[in-house]
């Protein structure tokens, strides 16, 4: 690690200090911080070059929802099996990415053609592989709450996407969620290298999850090598961006969820109808947001990421 990696850290370190003091978090409330992971569609050899030779499972987890599962190679197979038995989570991502705006126009009369063409073949075949998934990310995001009911009756724990490019990730409450919301679909943010999120804006999410005892979520879908010719591909992560929020995460005292987990986490009275859905109830007052605000400000002024604050204050 270089100088200016420990110079950094080191301003995280005192981030974190300051994060468990915040006036945000409720005393004696347990602390749930974290990050969720997430991989989607096939891209089975690259979760597995890079997650399945990691020697901190016990640690850092993540989730991988796997399309074309019928397409999916006994030696990719055994992969997902390796990555399981790890700890990861392995969820469904429908069997040919069919997307519910895109293939299906939100049309309520093709449920059950939903259901028969992707969700209910692509569950019988991961349970004929050994596989039990209970958490399914729609492609594209796409959803609704005809489908979220549908969906739900296979698999209980749906995740969705959405991002705001006028906003910060640290300032999208949508994609956070505590032990006290409740909700019937959680989203993540992109960190894919088109999602323009790059690694400090990342960090300050990481943050806010840790000051306000909240889990971010994000997903990717390629993990790339930074030497590789796909190294920029808009749908994937360079390894060493991926190294570096993990690091962070870690600084920070963040869990690794697997989207299970995650989803555990919150819903303590049950889900909610979807019209009544309060992701992050506190995500986003001024409150919290003056407070990670003040948080990187000081970041900067100690010169540690002068560029954070400076693009903050102008939203
Ligand atoms: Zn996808």
């Amino acid at each position: 690690m270089n100088l200016s990696r420990k110079l950094f850290f080191s301003g995280f370190l005192l981030l974190v200090a300051l994060a468990s003091h915040s006036p945000l978090q409720a005393a004696g409330d347990k602390d749930v911080a974290g990050v969720v992971l997430s991989f989607d569609d096939t891209y089975v050899k690259q979760w597995y070059d890079y997650f399945g030779q990691r020697t901190d499972n016990d640690e850092v987890k993540a989730t991988f929802f796997v399309s074309y599962w019928h397409t999916l190679s006994d030696a990719e197979i055994d992969k997902l099996r390796l990555l399981r038995a790890k700890g990861h989570e392995i969820g469904n991502h429908t069997y040919s990415h069919k997307g519910v705006a895109g293939d299906y126009n939100f049309d309520p009369s093709r449920v059950q053609e939903y259901l028969g063409d992707q969700i209910i073949p692509s569950l019988l075949n991961m349970r004929a592989d050994g596989f039990s998934p209970v958490s399914f990310s729609y492609p594209s995001g796409e959803r609704n709450e005809v489908y979220d009911a549908a969906v739900r009756q296979y698999f209980p724990y749906l995740r969705t996407t959405f991002t705001d490019v006028s906003r910060e990730m640290f300032q999208t409450g949508e994609i956070f969620h505590g032990p006290n919301d409740q909700y019937e679909v959680l989203a993540g943010d992109g960190i894919d290298n088109s999602y323009n999120n790059p690694v400090a804006e990342i960090e300050a999410a990481l943050l806010r999850a840790k000051t306000n005892n909240e889990i971010v979520t994000v997903y990717a879908h390629r993990i790339l090598a930074d030497g590789s010719p796909d190294a920029d591909h808009p749908y994937g992560i360079r390894g060493s961006k991926l190294d570096r929020l993990i690091v962070a995460a870690k600084e920070m005292g963040l869990k690794f969820y697997t989207f299970e987990e995650a989803w555990k986490i919150g819903n303590q009275n049950g889900p909610v109808s979807n019209t009544n859905i309060t992701v992050s109830s506190s995500g986003g007052s001024g409150s919290v947001n003056a407070y990670i605000i003040f948080l990187l400000s000081l970041v900067s002024l100690l010169k540690l990421a002068p560029g954070i604050a400076k693009r903050l204050f102008r939203h």
